[in-house]
């Protein structure tokens, strides 16, 4: 059997060679890529929750994406074509279960036809494997409940746990001499005479404060990157908003009514998927999540709100730019949450025989969507680097999927600027 991860509670040192921040699936991925380019370094893993990936790797879909959204040429098409292949051969050296099921992507009517050609293209274009236009009698055959006069059939979209996986890239880190310290956050981040102070809040019941040293910085920490990236001295050139996305779970009698994954055909104009009904590794089968403005950034449930959170959105121009473009679809997404009819309403266009009586509530995630100061939803991965600090800003949905490659990016482009054999620092520390 499997041993139980353990993590430290405090900084075992005073000084590392390299502090990643964030403890979720990216940060735990970027670790293990330095460790693997620098063996031997001292590296540290700060994460402020009690544990690794209780944030958006914790809360996802769980779907291996193959890359058919993505705009041909985009790090995330190219990062998650890649990171499909990649993350398949991973869980089969590390012995972690997954499940090519396949999916459907239907369009529903005439009108939705171009955009499925549309998208059908573009996965071509960026190489996706396996793709297929179907017609009715084939979507019945795959998912014989589902609505829809053509789709998009993809063999090879998988479900995972990707906690599962986050776990396993942390226990790579320490098999390689990394250390992971649970409930520390960093408060502050300052440069002194050419490496990182940082500040940190250390064991979560003593809330003590303490300082650490290191060359060099990379901040992975989704709903709060744009924090970090401040505390550092860079401007952000994002505000980052928290969309919360709740899911309904199919009750266990018609979870049969699913047999893998069933998607809409995308607005183009967001980076969001629209709800869709996935199977989980355990068989649960969840339809969602839709896509609302969090009152709070780490805001899994309705009422919770954090008033400087929700005064520090309202204050970034960008966001009343994207309010006033979109006010009419936010004010949609918000009636389908607050009213279960409506949530049931939309899931039925696509499986007209699911009943509200069919769906019990769920859980929710909350997802890190950067915001240019134009109001544009930053759809691109996104990594700003400087001479001994790197943040990045924004990895939203595929990032799980290509954890293992925009790990690669971050280590090449801070790699640029990182010097380990660096001697001077050698006798800092
Ligand atoms: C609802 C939803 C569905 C999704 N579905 C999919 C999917 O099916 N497939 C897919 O590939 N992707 C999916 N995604 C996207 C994917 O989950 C994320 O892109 C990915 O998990 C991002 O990982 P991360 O490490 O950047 O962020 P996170 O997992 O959010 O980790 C950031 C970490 O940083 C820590 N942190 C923040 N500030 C500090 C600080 N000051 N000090 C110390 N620690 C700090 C946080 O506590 C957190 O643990 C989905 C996301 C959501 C929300």
């Amino acid at each position: 059997m499997e041993q139980a991860l353990s993590y430290n509670r405090t900084p075992a040192r005073n000084s590392y060679d390299l502090v990643i921040v964030g403890g979720g699936i990216v940060g735990l991925a970027t670790a293990r890529e330095f460790l693997k380019r620098q063996p031997g370094i001292k590296l540290a893993v700060l994460e402020k929750e009690a544990d690794i990936a209780l944030h958006q790797s914790g809360h996802n879909s769980g779907v291996i994406h193959t890359g058919i959204y993505y705009t041909p040429g985009s790090l995330k098409a190219k990062a998650c074509v890649a990171g499909h292949k990649e993350m398949l051969e991973y869980c089969d050296q590390h012995g972690i279960s997954y499940e090519l099921c396949g999916k459907v992507i239907v369009a529903l009517d005439e009108s939705e036809l171009p955009k499925l050609a549309e998208l059908y293209q573009r996965g071509l274009s960026n190489g996706v494997q396996g793709l297929e236009l179907v017609g009715p009698e084939r979507l019945k055959e795959l998912e014989p409940y589902a609505a829809g006069i053509k789709a998009i059939y993809s063999p090879n979209t998988g479900i995972i746990d990707y906690v599962q996986v986050a776990r396993s890239y942390a226990r790579e880190i320490q098999q390689q001499g990394g250390e992971i310290v649970t409930g520390c956050q960093v408060m502050g981040l300052k440069d002194r005479a050419g490496h990182s102070v940082l500040n940190l809040k250390v064991d979560i019941n003593t809330r003590l404060e303490s300082e650490i040293q290191a060359r060099f910085v990379v901040t992975c920490g989704g709903l709060q990157s744009d924090k970090l990236s401040r505390m550092s001295g860079k401007a952000s050139p994002v505000q980052i908003v928290p969309f919360r996305g709740d899911y309904y779970v199919l009750r266990p009698e018609k979870r049969a009514m699913v047999k893998s994954m069933i998607y809409p055909v995308p607005d183009p104009r967001f980076p969001f998927l629209g709800v869709h009904f996935t199977r989980r590794m355990d068989g649960q089968v969840w339809a969602g999540p839709n896509a609302v403005l969090a009152f709070a950034r780490e805001g899994y449930q309705r009422w919770k709100v954090n008033p400087a959170e929700l005064l520090e959105t309202f204050k970034f121009p960008g966001f009343w730019k994207m309010a006033g473009k979109y006010w009419k679809m936010g004010l949609e997404e918000m009636y389908r949450d607050y009213n279960k009819a409506g949530f049931v309403e939309s899931l039925q266009r696509y499986m007209p025989e699911v009943t509200g009586e069919d769906l019990l509530p769920g859980p929710s995630g909350v997802r890190a969507q950067a915001l240019a100061p134009d109001g544009r939803l930053v759809d691109d991965f996104l990594i700003q680097h400087g001479p001994n600090v790197a943040h990045v800003q924004n990895a939203p949905s595929p990032a799980a999927t290509s954890s293992l490659v925009i790990a690669r990016m971050i280590a090449d482009e801070a790699g640029k600027d990182f010097n380990f054999a660096d001697e001077v620092f050698r006798r800092t520390f």
